[in-house]
């Protein structure tokens, strides 16, 4: 849904290719087989930037996110997409092509109303239940919040930060809500300073046929797409260049016997990745009722996990997760403590 007076994201685009790299990590057959772990890694790759600004998407995912994904992608942007909780619901595979996509995605309210007419506990039940389809849709629980029409107070800030969320609004109104033509929309954007963040919103064609002229005046002031930090809320360098290269050190010991029952795939995606951390989203194929063995690469750790019951051998690296009712994708925040280029390994995945 289009807002009214306006809201909405911002992207941030990576100057250098992603690229994106597949690997096939050794399918160790456990004696149960089908285990297929693919990798994808988004570098941002080093090309010169005097600076880097934030592009932001509001009111997605849409009918027509998958062209803007494709804009984007053809013009190495990546950028941040403040979705609606309620369109995340109708659509989770265009959330999923979004992280997918090498997008950081923020909470943009359940259903685009006016937040700051409702009470404390209103407001909580809202961004909740936005987070919840979000992680549901992508693995991602999302650290930006932006307020539809920019409408905000302090309880609505208190409530986002409680949540984990920064609140972000804007620096630059791309007046693309209010039909403002290509060439208008261009020369919006062309006012942004380094760290500043520009709405914009997914399911406006000038939008996207503005993209290639924003990103041409961007990359002759020496400015890059960046991320929105959680922290600052001011447009980033983005950080954690994930691995290029399989993780060096295998893990050791022996794979844990799976239960009895039928097999299932199950596939990792690295959808954030941090200076410190970062998520792994697990997406199981061929059954509901599964159980996935996940083995970690010490010293890293595994600090939060979402929609699954985890469950952990005695050395603390090898966690069990079972499905608990929320679907057939999981995730996990796993802390790199100093090991920046290992992943987890999935061990087996089994039904029943
Ligand atoms: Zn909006």
């Amino acid at each position: 849904m289009i807002s009214s007076t306006g809201d909405s994201g911002h992207p941030s685009r990576s100057r250098a290719s992603r690229l994106t790299v597949r690997l096939a990590v050794l399918a160790t057959t456990v004696a149960l087989g089908a285990v297929g772990v693919a990798v994808s890694a988004t570098p941002s790759s080093a090309a010169a930037c005097n600076g880097y600004v934030g592009l932001t998407f509001d009111d997605g995912p849409t009918g027509s996110t998958g062209a803007l994904l494709n804009v984007l992608r053809a013009n190495n942007v990546r950028a941040t997409m403040f979705n609606v909780g309620q369109n995340v619901q109708g659509n989770p595979s265009a959330a999923r092509a979004q992280v997918d996509a090498g997008m950081w995605i923020g909470n943009h309210s359940w259903n685009h109303a006016h937040m700051t007419s409702m009470g404390q506990s209103q407001m909580q039940s809202d961004l909740s239940q936005t987070n919840s389809a979000i992680q549901s849709a992508t693995g991602v629980r999302p650290q930006l919040f932006r307020p539809p029409y920019g409408e905000t107070n302090s309880t609505l800030q208190s409530v986002a930060s409680s949540l984990g969320m920064r609140q972000v609004i804007w620096d630059v109104d791309s007046q693309d809500w209010n039909g403002a033509s290509v060439s208008q929309i261009v020369a919006n954007a062309g006012r942004l300073q380094n760290g500043q963040v520009i709405l914009m919103h997914d399911g406006i064609q000038n939008t996207r046929d503005a993209i290639p002229q924003i990103m041409a005046n961007l990359n002759s002031r020496g400015l890059c797409p960046g991320m929105i930090s959680p922290s600052t809320g001011r447009a980033v360098a983005p950080d954690g260049t994930p691995p290029t290269n399989p993780p060096t050190t295998p893990p050791t010991g022996t794979p844990t016997t799976p239960p009895a029952g039928g097999t299932c795939t199950a596939t990792a995606t690295y959808p954030n990745v941090w200076g410190d951390r970062y998520n792994t989203s697990v997406t199981v194929q061929g059954g509901s009722n599964w159980t996935v063995v996940v083995a970690l690469t010490a010293p890293q750790k595994v600090n939060t996990t979402w929609n699954g019951t985890p469950s952990w051998d005695s050395s603390g690296y090898v966690m069990t997760m079972r499905s608990n009712g929320s679907g057939n994708t999981f995730g996990f925040t796993t802390m790199m403590n100093g090991n920046s280029g290992a992943r987890p390994q999935i061990r087996s995945c089994t039904t029943g």
